[in-house]
C-alpha cells in the first residue's frame, strides 16, 4: 500500500514506540489500539484522538480492511461462507460454523496457494500473494461483527498453505490471542498444513500451544505424489519423524487429514498401510469425504467404503472419524467459491 505501515498487524507494544518514536503522547497509543479493534476502517472515526495524531497516522500508516463480497447461508446447518475483499481488491473465502461448544471460524492465509494439490479448487487457481497478519485477523473481527456472535475457535484450513507464510501466520497467532486483542487462546486454534518439513520444526520450536494438523491424504509416497506436488519434495518418511519430532518437543500430539478419493486412496489395503505407518503415534485421523472439484475426475468414497476404512483402522488402534460435512448446499469446500466469483467476473 504505497509504504504506508500496515498498522493492524502492529502490536500494542510496537505500536507505542512508534507513536513515542513520533513525539506524541505514550497513553494514545492504547487508544488508538482500542479503535483499531473496533473493526473500523478510517482514522477520522477515532473521534478521542487528536487531529494531530490523526493526520500522522493517515500520511504513515494505513487501515486494513475485510469486507464482506459475498456472504452465503447454509439453508442445512447455519453454516455461514464470507467472500472477503480487502484493501487492494484481493478475495478470499472464510467459513463460520456454529457447534455445541460454540462458533468456528475457518480462515484463509494466502489468496490462492503455490502447493498444486489436484484435488483442491484453491490449488487450481494458483497464487497471487500472501496475507498480512491484519488481513487474517480482520477476516475473523468482520465475520463476529456481522453475526454478532463472539467466535471461539480458530482453524487455519481456508485458502492458502499457512506454513509458506511463516512470519505471518506466527505474528497473526500472537495478535489474535493477545488480550489486547481477540483474546483467543492458542488451543483453541489449529492450523493445517500440506507438509512442509523445515517449517513443521520452526513452528514446534516457538512452543506456541496450537494444534497442528497434517494433510497426508494417502499411506505412501507414489499415491501421495498423484495428487500433492509437495510430496516430491519431502517424502512421507521425513513428514511423519517431523510429525513424532512435534509431539516430543511441544507434547502436543499431530492430528491427520485424509481426503478421501474413490479408487485412488480408499482401498483395504490403502487402510493397512496407513495404519502400520501410525502406528504408536496415538494420532486422530479425520477423514474427509472428498468434495467434488470442477475438471478433476475425482469421486468421493462411498459411505461403505468410509466405514469399512475406519474399522480397518481401529483394528489397528487407530482413531478415526468422517467428518461431518457442514454447509455442503453453499460450497463450504475451500477455494470453490472465489473460483466461482472469478468465473462471474470478480477477483
Ligand atoms: N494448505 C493447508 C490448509 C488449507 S487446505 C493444507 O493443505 O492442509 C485445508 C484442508 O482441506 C486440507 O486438508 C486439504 O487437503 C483439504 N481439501 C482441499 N480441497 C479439498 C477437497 N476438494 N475435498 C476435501 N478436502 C479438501
Ligand atoms: Fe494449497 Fe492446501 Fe489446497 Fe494443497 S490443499 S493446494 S496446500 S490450500
Amino acid at each position: 500500500m504505497n509504504n504506508l505501515i500496515d498498522i493492524k498487524s502492529m502490536t500494542l507494544d510496537e505500536l507505542t514506540d512508534f507513536i513515542v518514536d513520533n513525539k506524541f503522547p505514550k497513553f494514545r497509543a492504547k487508544q488508538v489500539y482500542g479503535w483499531l479493534n473496533k473493526n473500523i476502517s478510517s482514522f477520522e472515526e477515532m473521534s478521542n484522538i487528536s487531529s494531530d495524531l490523526r493526520n500522522f497516522l493517515k500520511t504513515s500508516c494505513y487501515i486494513s480492511v475485510a469486507s464482506i463480497a459475498k456472504k452465503l447461508v447454509s439453508s442445512y446447518d447455519n453454516t455461514v461462507k464470507y467472500l472477503f475483499e480487502f484493501n487492494d481488491g484481493e478475495c478470499v473465502e472464510s467459513v463460520v460454523m456454529s457447534y455445541k461448544h460454540g462458533y468456528s471460524i475457518c480462515i484463509s492465509t494466502q489468496v490462492g496457494c503455490k502447493m498444486g494439490c489436484t484435488f483442491c479448487a484453491t490449488g487450481k487457481s494458483g497464487f497471487s500473494r500472501s496475507l498480512t497478519p491484519s488481513e487474517m485477523l480482520n477476516q475473523i473481527e468482520t465475520a463476529q461483527n456481522d453475526l454478532n456472535v463472539r467466535i471461539s475457535n480458530i482453524v487455519l484450513m481456508g485458502m492458502g498453505e499457512p506454513l509458506d507464510n511463516f512470519d505471518n501466520v506466527v505474528k497473526f497467532l500472537k495478535l489474535v490471542s493477545s488480550d489486547n486483542g481477540l483474546n483467543i487462546g492458542m488451543r483453541h486454534i489449529t492450523l493445517s498444513t500440506c507438509g512442509l518439513v523445515p517449517q513443521i520444526y520452526d513452528l514446534a520450536n516457538l512452543h506456541l500451544g496450537i494444534t497442528l494438523s497434517v494433510s497426508l491424504h494417502a499411506p505412501n509416497d507414489q499415491i501421495r505424489k498423484k495428487t500433492m506436488p509437495i510430496a516430491r519434495k519431502y517424502s512421507i518418511e521425513e513428514l511423519l519423524k517431523a510429525c513424532r519430532d512435534y509431539f516430543k518437543i511441544t507434547g502436543r500430539r499431530v492430528t491427520f487429514e485424509y481426503s478421501m478419493i474413490s479408487g485412488v486412496n480408499d482401498s483395504d489395503a490403502n487402510a493397512k498401510e496407513l495404519a502400520n505407518r501410525l502406528k504408536g503415534m496415538g494420532c486422530h485421523v479425520n477423514l474427509i469425504p472428498v468434495n467434488t472439484v470442477e475438471d478433476t475426475g475425482y469421486i468421493k468414497s462411498n459411505i461403505k467404503r468410509q466405514q469399512r476404512f475406519i474399522e480397518i483402522l481401529a483394528e489397528k488402534n487407530i482413531a478415526a472419524t468422517v467428518r461431518r460435512t457442514l454447509g455442503s448446499d453453499i460450497n463450504a469446500s475451500c477455494g470453490q467459491l472465489r473460483r466461482n466469483h472469478a468465473k462471474e467476473g470478480g477477483n
